[in-house]
């Protein structure tokens, strides 16, 4: 889970307007735009509809590569090491994205090594 997902989950918690909707059954967060994708992970805008209160939400948290400066979020990794173990390769990651009409996030060096 993201760090920005937990804070939305702390916001609502909290938020008395937004405990009311809770009690009326009512939707409690709003997705209002998908600011980004990359592969399978999304950075969305959400608003809380109690208080009107907007954040960030990243799907997937990143992961520090130690090389560069690069942060690739962790459900890509993941997807990739699972094709690498598979059999699969890269290519084959990539078609598979292409099929769910995602766009490919596979990172050359990560096949490279
Ligand atoms: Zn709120």
């Amino acid at each position: 889970m993201s760090r920005d997902t937990l804070d939305v989950i702390k916001h609502v918690v909290f938020c008395e307007a937004a405990k009311q909707l809770v009690i009326t059954d009512n939707p409690v967060v709003k997705i209002l735009s998908e600011l980004r994708t990359q592969g399978l992970a999304s950075v969305l805008f959400v608003c809380c509809c109690g208080c009107k209160n907007n954040f960030k939400l990243e799907t997937s948290p990143r992961l520090m590569n130690m090389d560069t400066s690069t942060a690739y979020n962790d459900i890509n990794v993941r997807a990739v090491w699972g094709s690498i173990v598979t059999g699969n390769g890269a290519s084959h990651l990539k078609e598979v994205m292409a099929t769910m009409d995602a766009p490919s996030f596979v990172p050359a060096c990560i096949y490279e090594n």
